[in-house]
């Protein structure tokens, strides 16, 4: 991984304008939140006062069982999907539809099968109008922040599941947002690469100065990440209680304090 991958950012060009980093992370206010699925034949509610903030710079997981409201909580921080009360905000911006300030990672990779790992990374980038050279710049860059820039032109089958999930980082973080938003991102690998992938992560999150908000139901994922843990409910999706987890990274899941905080969040989780 490259150390100064975004202290170059910034000397891209002036059409890079949009994707230098900013130096700036955002803050986030969920604010009575609820969400109610209805149909003819059954209503959910899943999501009920749901309410908590995420200060600039901040590693936040959200935990809870499934069916809690974990991606439907995402959903609506991503500007996917309407809340049926409450608000999200963004810096003081109510969240109304989706943006280039917030990053996205999703467990199923979402990659485009024909576009290589440089084009796929590219995307947002020609979304926003960079223009080459600065987006082809950006590109590498990210690649060497993500220890993929050998396979800028490699296809996503040819890829395995946690190069995969690299490459959606690295597509998430090229048009420099303020938060990043990641929603179960390493269920689908193995256990050997998701501990790697932990300590690219904050890697990246330590070098990036990003807010990252993390979605999981893996209680030692939670308490390997975060600076605090918002562990939720079901019927209906709702904050239980929010753990700081004041241990010095990088942690190790063999110490007994690990032990505590992993204890202590799935006695609220009920497991
Ligand atoms: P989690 O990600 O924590 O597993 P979800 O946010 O996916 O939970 O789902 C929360 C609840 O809302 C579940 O009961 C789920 O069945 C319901 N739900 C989610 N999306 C929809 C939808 N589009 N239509 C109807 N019900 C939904
Ligand atoms: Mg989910």
């Amino acid at each position: 991984m490259s150390d100064d991958a975004n202290a170059d950012a910034g000397a891209a060009g002036d059409t890079s304008a949009t994707a230098a980093d900013s130096d700036e992370a955002a803050t986030v206010s969920v604010d009575s939140l609820g969400k109610t699925y209805a149909s003819d034949r059954r209503t959910v509610e899943a999501l009920s006062d749901v309410e908590f903030a995420v200060e600039d710079g901040e590693f936040v997981c959200i935990v809870g069982p499934s069916g809690c409201g974990k991606t439907t909580l995402f959903r609506i921080i991503a500007g996917l999907e309407d809340a049926t009360s409450g608000a999200v905000t963004l810096d003081g911006s109510p969240v109304t539809g989706p943006g280039t300030d917030r990053g996205m990672v999703f467990q199923e990779y979402g990659l485009f099968p024909w576009r290589t790992v440089s084009e796929n990374v590219a995307f947002g980038l020609e979304e926003q109008g960079v223009e080459e050279p600065a987006r082809s710049e950006r590109v590498t860059e990210m690649l060497e922040l993500v220890g993929l820039d050998g396979f800028a032109d490699a296809y996503p089958k040819e890829l395995s599941g946690g190069m995969k999930q690299r490459v959606g980082i690295a597509r998430a973080l090229a048009v420099d947002p303020e938060l990043f938003l990641m929603d179960e991102p390493f269920g689908a690998v193995d256990a050997q690469t998701r501990d790697m992938l932990h300590g690219e992560l904050l890697d990246i999150w330590a070098e990036t100065d990003k807010t990252v908000l993390f979605v999981t139901h893996d209680v030692e994922e939670a308490v390997t990440l975060a600076d605090r843990v918002v562990v939720m409910a079901a019927n209906p999706g709702r904050v239980r209680e929010i753990v700081s987890v004041d241990i010095d990274r990088p942690r190790e899941r063999t110490e007994s304090e690990f032990a505590a905080y992993v204890e202590r969040i799935r006695g609220l989780i009920g497991e």
